[in-house]
């Protein structure tokens, strides 16, 4: 049995045994889940502006298709590994079951910075990774979606791409795509939203105001600066924010325009005028009531664990805690809310998306915020209502209420012994 791979597949993996125990189900389970039933890599190659040519790495992972078909991001990012979005998709698979959706987990991802690469060569990038991946993608099999370095211009690239090889027109297969070729509204700002909404509960939950209570945000991309922006909304105050260059503090709280502005214009939200610079591990250990790490896998060590000052912890970010981290958050009383439940909202309105492609029929915002807030809402009472019955904490719990429904599909579909029978 593989339970020493290294980094964020060790943690998944981890999970998986953790809440497997917690069910008191026996090995096949685990062993039917603890890597993707697929894992495809491929090399694109690509021309670059000075005529040279590049061959990329990508990688394309399915976790499970007993739910529906497999559903996730697309990262392009100089760390992507095959271990990674193998950790990643085993993560999707939960989180679509935690939120109750017809999915099971993908992840894929190419190993680039995406940043210094002009716009073709990004899009030349983009159109070859479908490319060389559309024989296991499809509305029915795989549906990818934008991850960290990408988002709405590099899957409307993608979605074209697909729709030629087809020869015709299938929206539903990827989502987070521009509003014109069949996007939906909402879904740029989901995952950000339904991070703003599970935080609020928390906050009911632990009698805590929202109004007038200090955030700090790790990552200023799409979930950052989204979650910032709604929890400022919600009467917040944005105290500290980082991204990959450093971070910026401001006790009276932020305006979190300002800071959009200045990262688009400078690249980093560090130099932002009035604001006092802090490394990443302050901002990790800054002084307030919600912590939201939102910028990759890995950020809360048990080191770092030691010193976060905040009362919870909303993982906006896949996989932000290291199981040692988690286990000092737990010893320190902190209230994490986990990231299959946390930053469920990105799935959500994907899925959403794709019902809409699906009945050529999209819906209004105030429709998929609406549904969205439902949603959120239903699955944190979930996790809620399993961490009290079963004492555990909610990591535990929001696994276990995932796992419930993953083995209800593997014992329907014959492939998993039913009660009793072993
Ligand atoms: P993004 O590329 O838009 O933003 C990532 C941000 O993190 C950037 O601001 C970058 O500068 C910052 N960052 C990188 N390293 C950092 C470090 N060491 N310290 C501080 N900041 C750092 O990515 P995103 O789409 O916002 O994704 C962020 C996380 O949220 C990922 O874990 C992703 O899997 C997860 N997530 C995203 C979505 C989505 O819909 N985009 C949905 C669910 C989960």
């Amino acid at each position: 049995m593989e339970r020493t791979a290294p980094g964020p597949l060790a943690a998944a993996q981890a999970q998986v045994r953790k809440a497997v125990e917690a069910l008191g189900a026996g090995e096949d389970l685990y062993e039917l889940l603890r890597l993707p039933q697929r894992t495809v890599e491929v090399r694109i190659p690509v021309r670059m502006a000075d005529g040279s040519v590049r061959v990329f790495t990508g990688y394309r992972a399915q976790h499970l298709s007993v739910l529906g078909p497999c559903k996730g991001g697309i990262r392009f990012h100089p760390g992507v590994s095959r271990e990674e979005v193998q950790a990643l998709s085993i993560w999707m698979t939960f989180k679509s079951a935690l939120a109750g959706l017809p999915f099971g987990g993908g992840k894929g991802g190419v190993v680039v910075d995406p940043r210094p690469l002009r716009e073709e060569e990004l899009e030349q990038l983009s159109r070859g990774y479908i490319r060389a991946l559309a024989p296991v993608l499809g509305p029915d099999r795989d549906i990818p979606a934008p991850d960290a370095g990408t988002g709405p211009r590099v899957m409307g690239w993608m979605l074209d791409e697909y729709e030629r090889i087809a020869g015709g027109a299938a929206p539903g297969v990827i989502t987070g795509k521009p509003l014109a070729l069949g996007g939906s509204v909402g879904r740029e700002a989901a995952t950000g939203q339904g991070v703003a909404f599970a935080v609020r509960e928390a906050a009911r939950l632990l009698g805590m105001p929202l109004a007038g209570s200090r955030v700090a945000i790790q990552g200023f991309g799409n979930a950052g600066q989204f979650t910032a922006r709604l929890l400022a909304r919600e009467g917040a105050r944005i105290v500290g924010i980082s991204d990959s260059r450093g971070g910026i503090y401001h006790p009276g709280g932020l305006d979190v325009e300002t800071a959009i502005r200045h990262k688009e214009e400078t690249g980093s939200v560090v130099g932002l005028p009035g604001t006092e610079a802090i490394d990443q591990v302050e901002l990790l250990q800054l002084e307030c009531e919600v912590l939201v790490p939102a910028a990759l896998e890995g950020a809360i060590t048990a080191e770092v664990a030691q010193g976060v000052r905040a009362k919870v912890v909303a993982e906006a970010a896949n996989g932000p805690t290291t199981p040692e981290g988690d286990q000092v958050l737990r010893d320190r009383g902190v209230f994490v809310i986990p990231d299959i439940l946390c930053n469920a909202g990105g799935v959500t309105v994907s899925y959403f998306e794709w019902v809409q492609n699906r009945t050529g029929y999209p819906w209004s915002e105030a429709e998929v915020r609406a549904r969205l807030e439902e949603r959120m809402v239903r699955a944190f009472a979930q996790v809620a209502a399993a961490a009290q019955s079963r004492g555990t904490d909610t990591r535990t719990a929001a696994y276990v209420v995932a796992l419930e429904r993953i083995r209800a599909g593997l014992r329907a579909r014959g492939l998993l012994g039913s009660p009793g029978a072993g």
